[in-house]
C-alpha cells in the first residue's frame, strides 16, 4: 500500500500576511484591513510603488514580477499570493529566501554568514548554518509581528545593508499621525478638494498602464476630436519628442501617461521666450503660468538681468577663484532675509541638504522632522513619506531604507503633530518646514509655526524655513517677514537666480559659522573656532548666476514689498473670478493660491479631467498639468485676461464633453414654493435636472415654459 502523501500545505495565507507587511512598509498605507481581493489601484497604490514592490518581490521570493504585471495582472493580495505561490519551489514557504522586513524596508536575500562559530567552537557545518539562520530568521519575523524592531544582533550579514534599530523604532505608535487624518481633517476645513498625498510628491513621472476607460460614444468623438486639435497644433513638438526618445532619458516626457492619451503625451517643445510669453517650435504663442516652476518673477529675460549677464558674460566667468560679486549678493540677500550669514550653491535642492547637514552638525542630533506634502528638492532623505506608525519610508525606488531612519514625516499643522514634536523635541536636531507647501497653497498655519518656533526654540532644535518658493516671491523678506517669524536657516532659490541656477543657505551667525569655523581676523592671535562641516561644489558661486542674482536682490531692494504684493492681488483676483465660475457653472474645480503661486484642484476624479490643462496649452496656455503656476511682475491684466477666458473655455469644453460634470450650482437660491414669481408658476425640473419655475404654455396645453430668471 502506498504511504499517505501528506496534504500540501496551504502557504497563500502566509504569503498574504508578508506581502500586506511588504506593501505596508513601502507605500506607507496601513495594509492590515485590507481584504485580500482589493485591487492595488484601490488602495491608493501608485505606480511608483507598484515599481518597488516589484524590486523587492524578486528579492524576497524569487520571483520574476514586473511592474506591468502588478498593474495588469496580479493586481490584488490574493492573485498575487496565488501568482507567488505557483512560482515558489513546492516546500514551505521560503523562509531563507524571505528577507525579514526591518524598520521601513526589506533586507536582501540572505547570505550565509561563515564568520559565525557554533558553541564548540568549531565551524558550524553548511546545514548548521542554513538552521542558525532560519532560526534567527524566524525571531525576527515573531519580534515584527509583534511590532518590535527585528533585533541587531539577530540581522545577518550583509551588515552594511541591515537596520540596526534607531531612534525612532521608540515611537508610540499615534493613531492621530496617520496621513490620512489629517487629509481628512483637512479636506473638512477645506470644504472642497481632497489632497492626495501621493500625488503630492514632487515631478515624479505618473505613468497609468492600466487599460483605457470605457468611454461613452460621446466621450470617445469627443477626446478624438480634442487629440486631433492638439497634436494638428503642435505637430513639431511631438516628432521631436519621438526623435529624440531613444536617447533622452526625461522623466517629464512620459509624465502623466495613459494609454488612451499616449498620442498626446509630450511636452510642448519651446524655442524662445520674452516677458509673460514663450513660443514653441510650430510657432504658436503662450501666456506662460509655469514660469519655470516659480523661478521666475519677472518675465523672461528681464532687461535688468539681461544686462547684468550680459557684462558679466564678457568680463568672464571664472570657476574657482573667488568672484568679486560673491560677497556682494552674501550682504545682499542678509539685507533682505534679516539673517546674519549666508551661503551659495547651485539649486534648492542642496540648499536643503545643506541646511540639515548643518542642524545635525551645530546640535549632535540625528533626527529630522518634515512634513507630510512638501518638498524640498531631490536628496534621498527628503523623498519619503509617512506611515502610519510614524517611520518614513523612501518614496522612491533607488532610496535605501536606511536613508528615512533619522526622519519622522509628520502631518502638517495639526496638533497631534505637534504633540509628537514636543515629546521628540530634544532628539530633534532640525525641523524642516516647507510654510506655505506649494502643493497646498491656501494652507497657511501661521499659528503653529508660531508654535513650532517656540517649541524648536526651547529645545535647542533647529527651526528650518524652505522658502526656496516662497523667498523673494511673497515679500522681499519672504515668509519670515510676512508672517513675522523668525527661523534659524532658511534655504532660497528660484527667483533669487533671475534664471540661473542658484541655491542659498542663510542663517544665524551661530549656525552658519558651522560652513566655515567662524570669524577671524588677521594682525591679531584669532583663530576660527567652530567645528565645519563639509559643503562645496565645483560651481557654487557661478559668476553668471552671482550676477544675475545681484541684479534681481537690487530690482527687489528698490521696489520694495509693492513689487510682490500688486502681483499676489492680479493671481488672487482672477482665482476669485475663476472660482465663481466654476461654481456657477457646477465645475467640481477650485483654484488656490498663495501670494504669486495659484494651483487648480480637481474636488472629485474623473479619469480625464487632467485634459483641462491641454486644453489651456490648446488655447495658448503654457500650463503642465497639476503643477503650481506662478504669475510674475510680467504679468499684464490682458495676460491675466486671456488666461481667464482660455480656462473657462476649457471647463465648458470639459463638461461638454462629459469629461467632467456639470452640477447644479450649489450657491443658486433655493427655489420657495410658497413665493411663485408669477401667479401659477410651479417648481419643475429643466433637461439638465436644475430645478427652475414653469407656467403653462398657453399654445401647448398640458405642457410647460420655464421662467427665465
Ligand atoms: N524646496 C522647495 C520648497 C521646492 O519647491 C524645490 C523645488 N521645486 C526645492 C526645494 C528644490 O529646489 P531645486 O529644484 O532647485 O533643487
Amino acid at each position: 500500500m502506498p504511504l499517505p502523501v501528506p496534504a500540501p500545505q496551504n502557504r497563500i495565507p502566509e504569503l498574504i500576511t508578508q506581502l500586506r507587511s511588504m506593501l505596508e512598509d513601502t507605500s506607507g498605507i496601513d495594509m492590515d484591513d485590507v481584504d485580500p481581493a482589493t485591487l492595488f489601484v484601490e488602495l491608493g497604490l501608485d505606480s511608483l510603488s507598484l515599481t518597488q514592490i516589484a524590486i523587492q518581490l524578486k528579492q524576497a521570493f524569487k520571483v520574476n514580477i514586473t511592474f506591468r504585471q502588478l498593474m495588469e495582472k496580479f493586481r490584488s493580495l490574493d492573485t498575487l499570493a496565488a501568482h507567488l505561490d505557483g512560482e515558489m519551489p513546492a516546500a514551505p514557504v521560503a523562509v531563507a529566501a524571505m528577507p525579514a522586513p526591518v524598520a521601513s524596508g526589506f533586507l536582501p536575500p540572505l547570505l550565509p554568514s561563515f564568520g559565525t562559530m557554533s558553541a564548540s567552537g568549531v565551524p558550524p557545518s553548511l546545514l548548521e548554518q542554513v538552521i542558525q539562520q532560519q532560526m534567527q530568521l524566524m525571531a525576527q519575523q515573531i519580534a515584527l509581528l509583534q511590532g518590535n524592531p527585528a533585533p541587531a544582533a539577530l540581522n545577518p550579514a550583509p551588515a552594511a545593508a541591515v537596520a540596526a534599530p534607531h531612534s525612532q523604532d521608540s515611537v508610540p505608535s499615534t493613531p492621530s499621525a496617520a496621513p490620512s487624518a489629517i487629509h481628512d481633517e483637512d479636506v473638512a476645513a477645506a470644504g472642497l478638494a481632497k489632497y492626495d498625498v501621493k500625488k503630492a510628491f514632487g515631478a515624479i513621472a505618473r505613468i497609468h498602464t492600466e487599460a483605457s476607460t470605457e468611454l461613452t460614444e460621446r466621450q470617445r468623438a469627443r477626446l478624438d476630436t480634442f487629440m486631433r486639435r492638439y497634436v494638428a497644433r503642435t505637430r513639431k513638438s511631438k516628432e521631436y519628442t519621438q526623435l529624440h526618445r531613444s536617447h533622452l532619458a526625461d522623466p517629464r516626457v512620459v509624465n502623466g501617461f495613459r494609454p488612451m492619451l499616449k498620442e498626446m503625451i509630450y511636452q510642448i517643445v519651446i524655442g524662445r521666450s520674452k516677458g509673460s510669453r514663450v513660443w514653441d517650435i510650430d510657432g504658436n504663442e503662450y501666456v506662460d503660468v509655469l514660469n519655470g516652476f516659480g523661478m521666475n518673477l519677472f518675465g523672461w529675460q528681464p532687461p535688468f538681468v539681461d544686462a547684468a549677464v550680459r557684462k558679466q558674460l564678457d568680463e568672464g566667468y571664472e570657476i574657482g577663484p573667488q568672484h568679486p560679486l560673491a560677497g556682494e549678493v552674501a550682504k545682499l540677500i542678509c539685507e533682505m532675509t534679516g539673517f546674519d550669514r549666508a551661503g551659495l550653491c547651485n539649486t534648492g535642492s542642496e540648499a536643503v541638504m545643506g541646511a540639515v547637514r548643518i542642524a545635525r552638525t551645530v546640535t549632535g542630533r540625528n533626527l529630522i522632522a518634515l512634513f507630510t506634502g512638501s518638498y524640498h528638492g531631490i536628496f534621498d532623505e527628503v523623498i519619503v513619506r509617512a506611515t502610519k506608525k510614524l517611520r518614513a519610508v523612501p518614496a522612491a525606488p533607488g532610496i535605501m531604507p536606511s536613508t528615512a531612519h533619522n526622519v519622522i514625516v509628520l502631518d502638517y499643522g495639526t496638533p497631534e503633530s505637534m504633540e509628537i514634536i514636543k515629546s521628540r523635541a530634544h532628539e530633534l536636531a532640525a525641523v524642516l518646514v516647507e510654510p506655505v507647501q506649494s502643493r497646498r497653497p491656501d494652507f497657511q498655519p501661521r499659528e503653529y509655526l508660531q508654535e513650532l518656533r517656540k517649541v524648536t526654540q526651547d529645545a535647542g532644535t533647529l527651526l528650518i524655513f524652505d522658502e526656496v518658493v516662497t523667498g523673494f516671491r511673497c515679500h522681499p523678506g519672504g515668509i519670515q517677514a510676512l508672517f513675522d517669524i523668525r527661523a534659524d536657516l532658511c534655504t532660497y532659490g528660484k527667483v533669487v537666480g533671475g534664471g540661473f541656477p542658484i541655491g542659498v543657505i542663510a542663517g544665524k551667525r551661530e549656525f552658519m559659522d558651522a560652513l566655515d569655523g567662524g570669524g577671524w581676523q588677521y594682525g591679531d592671535d584669532s583663530i576660527p573656532t567652530v567645528g565645519v562641516t563639509y559643503f562645496a561644489g565645483t560651481f557654487v558661486r557661478h559668476p553668471l548666476a552671482l550676477a544675475a542674482a545681484k541684479a534681481v536682490l537690487e530690482h527687489l531692494k528698490e521696489h520694495g514689498p509693492q513689487l510682490q504684493a500688486t502681483v499676489t492681488e492680479n493671481t488672487a483676483a482672477m482665482v476669485e473670478e475663476l472660482n465663481a465660475f466654476c461654481r456657477e457653472v457646477g465645475a467640481p474645480i477650485v483654484l488656490k493660491s498663495f501670494a504669486s503661486v495659484w494651483k487648480t484642484f480637481f474636488t472629485e476624479d474623473h479619469p480625464l479631467q487632467d485634459l483641462l490643462f491641454g486644453m489651456m496649452r490648446s488655447r495658448g496656455i503654457h500650463i503642465l498639468d497639476n503643477f503650481p503656476c506662478f504669475f510674475t511682475t510680467a504679468h499684464s491684466i490682458a495676460d491675466i485676461a486671456l488666461i481667464k477666458t482660455a480656462f473657462k473655455e476649457s471647463v465648458i469644453e470639459l463638461q461638454e464633453s462629459d469629461f467632467i460634470p456639470k452640477h447644479r450650482d450649489s450657491r443658486a437660491p433655493t427655489l420657495d414654493a410658497s413665493k411663485p414669481p408669477v401667479p401659477g408658476a410651479r417648481i419643475g425640473k429643466d433637461p439638465e435636472g436644475q430645478l427652475a419655475w414653469f407656467v403653462p404654455n398657453p399654445e401647448l396645453p398640458g405642457k410647460y415654459l420655464r421662467l427665465e430668471a
